[in-house]
Parts: C-alpha cells; sequence; structure tokens
C-alpha cells in the first residue's frame, strides 16, 4: 500500500502544477488506474484479514442516521451524473445511538451502494433501514440496497459472493471491477453475526439486504458530521513531522503545504528531540518504526523528561490492537495508518487544535540541548602548552576512544543492564572536564552512575543518558573541526 500511496499521491500533486495538455491526460490516466489499484489492493488485504480471522471489529457507540448521511452525501455526484433517484428510507423507532463497528458498517453499504450506482442506469436507488427486533440490550437491524438496474439471472445468484466471481463474463469489460466487493461484504456481516441475502430479476433491479444485531447505548455518541465539517481557523499552525523514510517526508510535506501549515521534519527521534528543543510545535506527527530513535522512545522522552503535553499522533503503517495499545501506552493521543489519508489527517489536527491554545501544549521546552560550542580548549592549551602535534594527540585519543563507549550507553540501557551502563559512564566521566564539557554534563554523568549502580530512579536514567550521547555527539563534530584545523597548522 506504502508505495502506491506515494504514487497517488505525487500524481496528485504533479497534478496542480503547471502542465501541457498532455502531460495533464497522461496523468489523470495515471491516477485513475492508481485510485483503481489501491482498491483492489485494499480490498485483498481485506479478503486475507477476514480469511486468516485477524479482522478485528469495533464495539464503539455511534449514531446510525448520521453515518447513514455521511454515506449519502459520497454517492450525490455520482448518483446526480446519472440522472438516478436517491431515496432514503429509515426507521425512526431504532434507537438513536448503537454500539458497534461504523467503520465497517459503512465499508459494507458502501460497496452495495456503489454496486447499484453501477448497475443502473435509469430508476432509482433505495436505502432503508429498518428495526426488526428490539429484544433487551439487542436492536436487529436490517439494511437493504434496492435498485432498478440490470439484475442478475437466477443462476448466479449463489457465485457473485464467491471471491473474483461477475455474474457475466463481460461484466468486468462493461462495468469494470474485480468480484471481491460481494465476498468482503458476505465476510463482515457474517463475521460480526449477520447474514447477507439477495433478490433480483433480470432487467428489472436487486435488492441486497443484511441484517445485523448491535447493543444499544446509554450514552450518546459524538456526532462524525461536526467533526468532519470542522475547519481549523489558526493559519499559523507548525507541525513536526517524525519519519525516517525520505519518500514519506516529501509527501507529508506536499500534504501539510497544501494544508497551509508550517512544518519541519525530522528523520529519527533524536533530531526530533534537538529540533523540539528549539522550536515551539502544535502538533507532532510521528512515525512508530524508526532507527536511532523510534517514535515509541520519543514519546516517552517528551511525556516523561520533557514532561510536555504536545499533542502527538502516531503515523502506523498496519493498524494492530498491539500498536495502537502501545501508542496509548507511550502518551500519544491518537493514530493514523499510512497511507494517510489527507481528510481524515486535516479532520485528526483540526480535532486536536480546536482547542484552546493554553491546553494544547506548545510549551517552551526547557533548554536541555546546548547549543554549538560544548567543548573548550583552555585545559587541553595549559597541559600542552599550545603545542599542536601534542593537542592532535589528545584530541585523537579522545576521538579514538569515547565515542564507542557512548554508543555503548544506548545499548546497555535497551538491555537493561544497569551494571555495565554505570561502568560505562564511569569511564567518560574523566573526559568531560579534560574536554571542557562543563561541570553540569559531569553531574549527569555522575547521577546515571549512581542510579544504575544502585538500581534506583531508573525512570530517569532514559532522559539522562540521551542528553549525555547528544552532548558528546555535539563534542565530537566539534573536536573533529579541531583536529582538522590543527592539522593544517602542523
Ligand atoms: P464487482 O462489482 O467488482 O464486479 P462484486 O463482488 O461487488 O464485484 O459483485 C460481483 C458481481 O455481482 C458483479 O460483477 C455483478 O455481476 C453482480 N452484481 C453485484 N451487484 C449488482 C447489482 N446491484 N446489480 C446487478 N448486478 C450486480
Amino acid at each position: 500500500r506504502t508505495p502506491m500511496n506515494a504514487i497517488i499521491g505525487f500524481t496528485r500533486a504533479l497534478l496542480k502544477s503547471e502542465l501541457s495538455a498532455q502531460q495533464m491526460e497522461f496523468l489523470n490516466a495515471i491516477k485513475i488506474s492508481g485510485d483503481t489499484l489501491i482498491v483492489l489492493i485494499n480490498d485483498i488485504l481485506d479478503l486475507a484479514k477476514v480469511d486468516a480471522g485477524k479482522m478485528k471489529f469495533e464495539q464503539l457507540a455511534f449514531n446510525l442516521k448520521n453515518a447513514q448521511g455521511s454515506i449519502f452525501k459520497l454517492f450525490e455526484t455520482k448518483i446526480g451524473d446519472k440522472n438516478l433517484e436517491l431515496i432514503n428510507e429509515y426507521d425512526t423507532t431504532i434507537p438513536e445511538t448503537l454500539v458497534g463497528d461504523e467503520v465497517r458498517l459503512n465499508q459494507i453499504l458502501m460497496n452495495l451502494i456503489s454496486n447499484a450506482v453501477k448497475f443502473t442506469d435509469k430508476g432509482k436507488i433505495t436505502l432503508s433501514i429498518r428495526k426488526l427486533k428490539e429484544e433487551n440490550n439487542l436492536v436487529r437491524v436490517e439494511f437493504a440496497v434496492k435498485d432498478t438496474g440490470i439484475g442478475i439471472p437466477q443462476g448466479d445468484l449463489e457465485k457473485i459472493f464467491e471471491n473474483f466471481q461477475q455474474a457475466s463474463s463481460d461484466t468486468s469489460r462493461l462495468y469494470g471491477g474485480t468480484g471481491l466487493g460481494l465476498a468482503i461484504v458476505k465476510q463482515l456481516v457474517e463475521q460480526q453475526g449477520g447474514t447477507v441475502s439477495v433478490k433480483s430479476k433480470v432487467n428489472k433491479g436487486s435488492v441486497f439486504s443484511f441484517i445485523l444485531p448491535f447493543e444499544k447505548s446509554a450514552r450518546s455518541a459524538v456526532p462524525d458530521q461536526s467533526r468532519a465539517e470542522q475547519r481549523l481557523d489558526n493559519p499559523e499552525i507548525k507541525i513536526l513531522v517524525v519519519e525516517d523514510m525520505a519518500l514519506n517526508r516529501l509527501l507529508m510535506k506536499t500534504i501539510l503545504d497544501d494544508f497551509g501549515f508550517e512544518k519541519d521534519m525530522a528523520e529519527n527521534g533524536k533530531v526530533a528531540l534537538e529540533l523540539l528543543s528549539t522550536n515551539n510545535y502544535d502538533l507532532i506527527l510521528m512515525d512508530l518504526q524508526m532507527p536511532e530513535m523510534n517514535g515509541f522512545e520519543t514519546t516517552e522522552f517528551i511525556r516523561n523528561v520533557l514532561k510536555s503535553n504536545i499533542p502527538i499522533i502516531a503515523l502506523t503503517a498496519d493498524v494492530t490492537t498491539v500498536d495502537v495499545a502501545k501508542c496509548k501506552a507511550a502518551g500519544m493521543n491518537d493514530y493514523i495508518t499510512k497511507p494517510v489519508d489527507e481528510k481524515i489527517l486535516y479532520n485528526k489536527i483540526a480535532e486536536m487544535l480546536s482547542v484552546p491554545l493554553v491546553a494544547r501544549g506548545a510549551v517552551a521546552l526547557p533548554e536541555i540541548y546546548p547549543e554549538d560550542g560544548v567543548i573548550n580548549l583552555e585545559y587541553i592549551k595549559e597541559r600542552t602548552k599550545s603545542d599542536p602535534k601534542k593537542m592532535i594527540e589528545l584530541i585523537s585519543v579522545y576521538l579514538d576512544h569515547t565515542p564507542p563507549v557512548i554508543l555503548a550507553l544506548g545499548q546497555r540501557l535497551r538491555e537493561k543492564d544497569w551494571q555495565s551502563l554505570a561502568s560505562a559512564v564511569h569511564k567518560i566521566v574523566p573526559s568531560i572536564p579534560i574536554m571542557g564539557m562543563g561541570d553540569k554534563y559531569v553531574e549527569m554523568a555522575k547521577k546515571v552512575q549512581e542510579y544504575a549502580g544502585a538500581k534506583q530512579n531508573l525512570d530517569q536514567i532514559p532522559g539522562l543518558v540521551l542528553q549525555l550521547e547528544h552532548v558528546f555527539d555535539r563534542a565530537g563534530k566539534e573536536l573533529e573541526e579541531e583536529l582538522r584545523k590543527l592539522k593544517m597548522m602542523v
């Protein structure tokens, strides 16, 4: 899905640029093929998931009447183009709030309605939703999509629910499609304890219906409608995108440019923390799997060490329940799946930032990272009487030995090998004053040594180690620069 999303995303971006008529035509062809292919990929992935029993169904409160309204909106243009009439029959005795999987329900209805529209040239399409039974806490609802289209021969009614099956061999040529939609509908309905049925007459029309059980809910659901129409009225929104893949970064940049937001890009958590120390952001979009420092570690650092409550939305490639739980545990506010849907992203950002600014957590972060100039060579100069050769030797020894120890800190930390962590830190403490790196770093290192040695305050160690890694990293760069200058002198 990810590469396909990049193809579609960049095609969309290109389509907005200055193009010749022919280029426009070619790009449109790429766009249409891409859109078709992503639907097919999604269908196949869905089918594979249900087949493997891995499809999870949410049990959340939702408002059925609103859900139906938003589905109709999606088909308005198509139905208008074909001059069809759309009829909506809704049984008002259905309890206002039901508990179930609204997203999957939409998926089922969209499949059926889009078939109805596709196979009908004149007449009307009716969506009727009615209550069959209400018992204790349970409501059985029947959904029916009726059309006045080409209909299906009696003998084919069974096979159309099978994978890759269409009623006749020329369906694909005449109407397109892959024959997966109804197979998915059947699986989605049956796995939720429902049933699907179809009645049809050739040249008269078809009725596809399904029955699903829902629990009633006492709480009323947040209406989705209002969320979808939310607009951001603050144009100066600044977003930090943390994502290791250059392609995804570029795509995200294009999307955020479109929204008119300011943005900075970081290729991993470490770079993100560095940016956070000198900039204010309104929100962070955080990839999960990244080298150096992943999304979970970075979020934990932001929440626990920086004590910032800046909104963080996770960017996940696949929503497994494990990942979602991990995101929550790490302190992320929400997640969005890749390939990122622009509308969903916009709505999530809007939803999070429409709260008053103070609560938004656009806090100035404490200055934990030094600006340039970590090292001070006074001490070395004094010892060596500023002899460049001796200085080169000292700095070289430092550069040969310290970075590997620093590298090991992170490793020991991940392994929770506290004893080795304490002794590694012990080794680097003396070099701090030699390179003139400032007493506060000695204190930090000593704290790590003390906490790790005594296995106390373990929650403070990751933050301290990260700061040490950072300061040594910067010191290393500065020393290399000094070394280069000194070498030119001898
Ligand atoms: P697709 O629409 O991609 O071909 P589906 O699984 O959704 O795949 O449908 C399978 C087949 O069932 C279609 O190819 C078509 O022959 C038939 N079909 C589905 N819905 C309708 C309808 N409303 N009217 C007529 N034929 C239909």
